[in-house]
């Protein structure tokens, strides 16, 4: 089964944000071909048993090698293991990616602004996502909204402000957006639908959502993707369906 579903790939980095969160990259065979957006699913090999996660790529689509955001959940299966990965290690990597969070699900309304809303790890696929030069210049505003606890949890803050500059060069609609709900003297500290609800986040950012123009995407915890849906549903957005309507999502449990 192994052979035939996965590839043996090499750790070639790793870099700790915090106790419970790390990033770590590995090679990337030639034929694992994905979209910005889209996970692999990565085995570990446990007491002769393989055991298998999703996990959202963060790199672009045409980096050379392959880069994941990792929390670490005490007591949890796979990534209590993962945790102690090393450089020269290997994992496994099922040869096809899979997801459809991606950016070319829309197609109405078209591409305008763009809203990427994640909790914790769930900034990954927008991180890739906004390493493709297409996502540039295709939105006029981007707005990446990126909330964690706290500020310690909150990693990829310079890569961010790299990658604006980087493949956002001369791009002037881009804003980033932290949120930490721990920290109560932070600008924004109080959960995703709430600020919705409440105007704060439209506020901080200085636009609306729209639903003629707006294109919502929301990952990561299960529970914010259904509140901060529901808010935005009341706000009269859409969720996306056959191509049509503003909001996709991606719930990591
Ligand atoms: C489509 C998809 C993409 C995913 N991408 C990523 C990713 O890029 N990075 C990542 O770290 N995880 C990601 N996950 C979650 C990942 O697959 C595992 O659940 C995670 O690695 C924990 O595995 P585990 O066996 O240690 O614990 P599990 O038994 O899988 O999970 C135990 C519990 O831990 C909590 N939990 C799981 N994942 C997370 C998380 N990411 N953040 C906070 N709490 C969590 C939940 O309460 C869950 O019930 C993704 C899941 C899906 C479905």
């Amino acid at each position: 089964m192994t052979s035939e579903k996965f590839t043996v790939e090499k750790v070639l980095s790793i870099q700790r944000w915090a106790d419970n969160l790390f990033s770590f990259s590995m090679t990337r065979p030639a034929h694992f071909k994905f979209t910005a957006g889209q996970f692999a699913r990565i085995g570990l090999q446990v007491d002769g048993e393989l055991i298998v996660r999703a996990y959202s790529v963060v790199s672009s689509p045409y980096d050379e090698t392959l880069e994941f955001f990792s929390i670490v959940v005490p007591d949890g299966a796979f990534t209590s293991r993962l945790k102690d990965l090393q450089v020269g290690d290997e994992l496994y990597l099922e040869k096809i990616p899979y997801g459809f969070l991606t950016l070319a699900r829309y197609q109405q309304p078209l591409p305008h602004d763009l809203w990427l809303l994640a909790t914790g790890t769930g900034l990954a696929p927008f991180l890739s996502m906004l390493q493709d030069f297409e996502t540039w210049q295709n939105y006029q505003k981007i707005n990446l909204v990126y909330s964690v606890r706290t500020q310690a949890e909150l990693a990829y803050v310079e890569r961010i402000q790299e990658i604006a500059a980087t493949f956002g060069e001369g791009h002037t609609g881009f804003q980033f957006v932290p949120i930490i709900t721990r920290d109560p003297q932070a600008i924004l500290h109080q959960r995703l639908p709430v600020l919705i609800e409440n105007g704060q986040l439209e506020a901080v950012v200085g636009q609306q959502f729209n639903p003629e123009t707006s294109h919502i995407m929301l990952c990561g915890n299960p529970q914010m993707v259904e509140d901060t849906k529901e808010a935005l549903k009341q706000r009269g957005l859409s969720m996306n369906r056959r191509g049509e309507g503003n909001i996709a999502v991606e719930n990591y449990w």
